[in-house]
Formats: structure tokens, sequence, C-alpha cells
């Protein structure tokens, strides 16, 4: 296999951002992803004829660099403002004044990644890393197949307790051993008939239900009625791997206490073992110039797709700055 100057182990949004500024100053970069496709926990998945958002639901856009982004996403037409705010339900819903824009693709979040990573050369997906070593002044990733990627410099854009057992032998992890993340539940639910509510979505406090959304209310006119159900952090750590069947059910009787008597036709549940990060790593990024080895990620950069892209964009201005001072 040819050698790259930088391996991305991961094409989340972090991995993206940075390999897209990148590639653009001329660097050669190949990013393998163990899914099907990029974007990582910005996913859309497609059953019958829904696209449902079963990760990221919106991302905001406070820095100037992802307000440009957004900008431009909406005059090409593949990006919407979802809502100006979500209603509050602690027991009673809780009518908020309208805030700043929340946005969200029509076509599902997935696009987001899908566009980031159309100028890019080199992406291979379904492409799991399993171990990496040292050569010398080069990294060789080998992934599950058997394949051996080289490169210069290694990114990682992992949860952090994945990267520890493949360059732990390099540095102290000790930073990394630090972080932590809830894991979460997550139901999907086909409805036969829409809510009666004219929210699009709601922030809950509730033992069992973080978050419900109205997921068709992204979509274009006529899309299937679909429903996106979070469970909290603490409850979805409790239930740890628990029978996926059992735990919609409990989710499903939960969501009973907020909405009334929701005609869901069918429902799937699915559990994101990295969901959210509770405790972050201290820095937007990590660059060691005398490995060529760093990382980026929401756990970096903060626990949101902007947070993600900033952690991204920030690891490549150093590996950069580094490039045109000529080391
Ligand atoms: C349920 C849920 C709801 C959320 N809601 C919101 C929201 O409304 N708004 C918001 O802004 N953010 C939200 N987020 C957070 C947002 O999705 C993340 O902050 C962002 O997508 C993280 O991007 P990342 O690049 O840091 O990591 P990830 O997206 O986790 O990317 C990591 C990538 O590494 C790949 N990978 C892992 N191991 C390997 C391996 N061994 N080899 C190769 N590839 C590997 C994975 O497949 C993945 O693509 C939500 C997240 C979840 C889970």
């Amino acid at each position: 296999m040819d050698e790259t100057d930088v391996l991305v182990i991961g094409a989340g949004l972090a991995g993206l951002a940075f390999a897209q500024d990148v590639q653009s100053r001329g660097l050669r970069v190949r990013l393998l992803d163990k899914a099907r496709g990029v974007g990582g926990r910005a996913a859309t998945r497609r059953w019958d004829d829904m696209r449902i958002d079963h990760g990221a639901q919106f991302f905001t856009a406070r820095g100037e660099r992802l307000r440009g982004l957004v900008k431009q996403g909406i005059r090409d037409g593949w990006l919407r403002v979802w809502s100006h705010g979500f209603p509050l339900w602690d027991g009673t819903l809780r009518e908020r004044p309208p805030s700043h824009a929340r946005y969200a693709p029509p076509h599902g979040m997935s696009e987001l990644p899908k566009r980031m990573a159309q100028g890019l050369r080199d992406v291979r997906t379904e492409t799991r890393v399993v171990t990496v070593r040292r050569n010398g002044e080069t990294w060789a990733a080998q992934s599950e197949a058997g394949e051996t990627f080289s490169s210069r410099c290694l990114v990682l854009n992992l949860p952090p307790a994945q990267i520890i057992p493949l360059v732990g032998e390099f540095l102290d992890t000790a930073p990394l051993a630090a972080v932590q993340f809830d894991p979460a539940w997550t139901v999907l639910a086909r409805l036969e008939q829409d809510l009666d509510a004219d929210w699009p979505a709601l922030e809950v406090k509730h033992p069992v239900v973080a978050w419900v959304s109205r997921d068709h209310t992204k979509r274009n006119a006529g899309a299937p009625l679909a429903l996106v159900v979070h469970a909290q952090g603490t409850w979805s750590a409790a239930q740890g791997e628990s029978d996926p069947e059992l735990v919609r059910g409990q989710i499903l009787a939960a969501l009973r206490d907020i909405v009334e008597s929701p005609s869901i036709r069918k429902a799937q549940s699915f559990r994101w073992r990295y969901a959210q990060p509770t405790v972050t790593f201290p820095h937007s990024y990590f660059w060691d110039r005398s490995l060529g080895l760093g990382w980026c990620g929401d756990w970096c950069g903060g626990p949101r797709i902007e947070g993600a892209l900033v952690s991204g964009w920030s690891l490549a201005e150093a590996v950069l700055s580094e490039k045109s001072r000529g080391a």
C-alpha cells in the first residue's frame, strides 16, 4: 500500500474537517472508517422509506467559520433552519422564548459529513483499524482484513478508550484515560398518526427520557411520520447492553408519561456506546510533533457537532503551521 502524508483513523466530523484542511494545503491524506459510511455520530438511518436521524439531531453555529458553512449550505439548498428552540418538559410542558437557530439537513444529518467528504480523494469505509505499529519514522496501521496503511503522520478521530490500546505504548495516555463518555439508548418509531403537538422536539427532564423529536418536521412535506426518543445518559449507562427489545419497551413506556397515546406502528432501538462526553480532554486537539501523532474529536473541542469541527480544524492548523515552518 502506497504511503501517505497523513492517515486519519475515524471519518467522523472532526476527522473530515481535519482532512479537508490538510488536503487543501497539498498533503496526501487517507481516511479509514469502520462504518459503511462517513460521519460517525452525525448519522441518519434509512428504514423503509424513512430517513431518521438516530445520532445528532441538529447543530448550532456559534463560530464564524461554521456560520459561513451554514450560509453556504442554506444557499445550496441542503441545509435549513429546523427551529429556534424547543420547549422543556419537566412534568408539564414549558414553552420557551425563541433563541438561536438550530440547523438540520432535510435529507438527514448524514448529509453534512457526506458533503464534507465529497472533495476528499482517499476515503475508505468498512475498514476497521485493529493495530498500529511504528517503523522508524513511519506509522503502519493494520485493518481487520489484514491490509496495512503507512503514513508519516497519524491522526486518531476515535473515542479515547479506543485510542489507548492503539497507541498506548508510544506516549503517556493518562489524560486520555480521564475522559469519560455516557452511552445513549435511542428509540426510532414510525407513527400511524402525528402527535397532537406543535413543537418539533422537546427537551425532557425525566428519569428515563432526555429528548423527543418529531423527526419528520425536518423533512420535506409528506415525509413518513417518525419519532426519535433519546434516553438519559445515566439511565442508559445503568441498562448496559441489555436486550434491545426490553430497553425499547421501557423507553416507550416512559414516553407515555410525556406524550399522550403515541400511535406507534413499529419501533427499533439502538445503543450508542460512546454518545456524549461527560469529562472532556483539556485541549481542543492533541499534536505530538516528534511522533507525528495527533487526535481530535468532540471530546476535545466540546461535546457537539461544532466542537468536533473546531477540534479537527484546530489540529489541521497546528499540523500546517509546522509544515509552513518547514519542520
Ligand atoms: C444520540 C446522540 C445525539 C446527539 N445530538 C446532538 C445534537 O443534537 N447536536 C449536536 O451538535 N451534537 C449532538 N450529538 C453529538 C455529535 O454527534 C458529536 O459531537 C459529533 O458527531 C462527534 O464527531 P466526532 O468526529 O468527534 O466523532 P464520531 O462521530 O464518533 O466519529 C468517530 C469515527 O470513528 C470511527 N471508528 C471508530 N473506531 C474505529 C476503528 N477502529 N477503525 C476505523 N474507524 C473507527 C467511527 O465509525 C466514527 O465514524 C449527539 C450524539 C449522539 C450519540
